[in-house]
This record gives structure tokens, C-alpha cells and sequence, in this order.
């Protein structure tokens, strides 16, 4: 057993933008008591950071650079709606990170092969410390490819964009539906084609379609399938 395994009760969950990966893997993980970790913060950190030193975003060098002179924590907080706050340099980033710039941004710095070993060591250090229900776009595939359940969430891109563009609304963020739209289908594009740990269904991972169906309904069937494995 690696590391990273802890024991192998680790859930992958991966899949596209607004697939409902964030709020069903915070659900999920506070049913079944395992930590919960976004690793699309981390980037969405690194893409933030770059913006505002002004480093190029295929600065490949000059971003890992920068890493070394900012700490980036991510507190689990379910009072937050992500279920977690970013601090860097000990400042909570509250929802700055999921404004569109830095959503812009992110699958850029995402593409950078230095950027994902960085990011990737840091997860598995996470994981190798406890049971985690982890979500992103590589978690079954390249993070921990041993996990014991594996999901692939999916969405059709009209529900996503529907869903994203509700939660711009809530925050005041004037951005039309067809911006929010476009915006997803860019980067569902960026990161499908990319060549380091592209966005991909592992092979072993239970696809859910949650275009139609309650948070409530997707956990449920996760549940269901670790039950059935555990069984
Ligand atoms: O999940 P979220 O939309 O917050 O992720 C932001 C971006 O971070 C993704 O569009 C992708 O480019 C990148 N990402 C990634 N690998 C992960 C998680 C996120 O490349 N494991």
C-alpha cells in the first residue's frame, strides 16, 4: 500500500465544470465523516496568485517561482458555502476565488506539468493522513489511482451553466447566461485537451448524470455503490 492510500477508503470524484462535484462531495464526506478536499481551490490559488503579481500565466518557472514565497491553507469550514476556506499568507480569500477572472485563468496555469507535481504532492500528503473525499479532474485517473470508489459526475452544459450563472446572481455578479456558458465550454475544452492529466472519466469510476437529479439523490447513489462494494 502507498502513502497516499491511508487505508483506501479515499473517494475520487471527478468531472467537469458545475458538475455538482463541490456540493455533493462536501455532502458526502460530512455523512461519512471523511475529510473533504476541493483540489480546484489549489489551482484557482495559483491562478489568483498569478494575477495579482502580475506573473504571466504560462510563466511556467516564474509560477512555481511564486509558489515557494506564498502558504496556501485550505481550512475544511462548513459554515462556508464551498465547505472550506483558502487562506494565503494567512488572509481567507473568502469568494474572490470563484470570480470570473480567476476562472478565466485557471486552466491555463491547470496545464502547467511543474504546477500539477507541485499540486499533486500537496494532495497526497493530504490524503496519506486520512480518508478523503477529493474532487477535481484527475483524482481517479493520476492523484490517487487507488482509491477504493471512484465517481465521475457529469452534467449536461446547459444544467452547468444554469447552475453557475444562479450563483454569479446570488453574488451580485453581472454576467450574462451566454458569457457563463461560453466560459464553461472553454474550459471544459482546455481541460479535456490538455496533454498532462487531461479531464477523464478512470476506468474503473461509476458515472453519475446528475443533470436532473437533488444533491440528496446523488449522494444517495454514491452511498449505494459504497455500500454495495463494502457489502
Ligand atoms: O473544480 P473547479 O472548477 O474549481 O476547478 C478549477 C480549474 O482547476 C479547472 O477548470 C481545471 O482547469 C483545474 N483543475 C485541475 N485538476 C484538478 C482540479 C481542478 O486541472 N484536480
Amino acid at each position: 500500500m502507498k502513502d497516499h492510500d491511508a487505508g483506501n477508503d479515499h473517494v475520487a470524484i471527478d468531472g467537469p465544470v458545475s458538475s455538482g462535484k463541490t456540493t455533493n462531495a462536501q455532502l458526502l464526506a460530512a455523512q461519512t465523516g471523511h475529510l473533504y478536499l476541493d483540489t480546484g481551490a489549489m489551482y484557482r490559488a495559483v491562478a489568483f496568485l498569478a494575477l495579482t503579481n502580475g506573473v504571466d500565466l504560462d510563466n511556467e518557472s516564474g509560477l512555481v517561482a511564486m509558489l515557494g514565497h506564498h502558504a496556501i491553507a485550505i481550512i475544511p469550514d462548513p459554515d462556508t458555502t464551498p465547505g472550506y476556506r483558502v487562506m494565503i499568507d494567512g488572509k481567507n480569500t473568502g469568494e474572490r476565488l470563484f470570480d470570473p477572472d480567476v476562472a478565466a485563468a485557471v486552466s491555463t496555469v491547470a496545464a502547467l506539468p511543474a504546477i500539477r507535481a507541485e499540486l499533486v504532492a500537496r494532495q497526497r500528503a493530504i490524503a496519506a493522513a486520512g480518508p478523503v473525499v477529493m474532487a477535481g479532474r484527475d483524482i481517479g485517473t493520476v492523484v490517487l489511482p487507488d482509491a477504493r470508489f471512484k465517481f465521475f459526475l457529469t452534467a449536461s452544459v446547459d444544467e452547468r451553466a444554469r447552475r453557475r450563472h444562479a450563483e454569479f446572481q446570488m453574488r451580485g455578479i453581472d454576467v450574462s447566461f451566454e458569457d457563463v456558458r461560453a466560459q464553461i465550454a472553454e474550459r471544459d475544452r482546455l481541460d479535456s485537451t490538455r496533454t498532462h492529466s487531461p479531464l477523464r472519466a478512470a476506468p474503473d469510476a461509476v458515472t453519475i448524470d446528475s443533470t436532473d437529479m437533488l444533491p440528496e439523490d446523488v449522494v444517495a447513489k454514491m452511498r449505494a455503490v459504497m455500500e454495495a462494494a463494502r457489502a
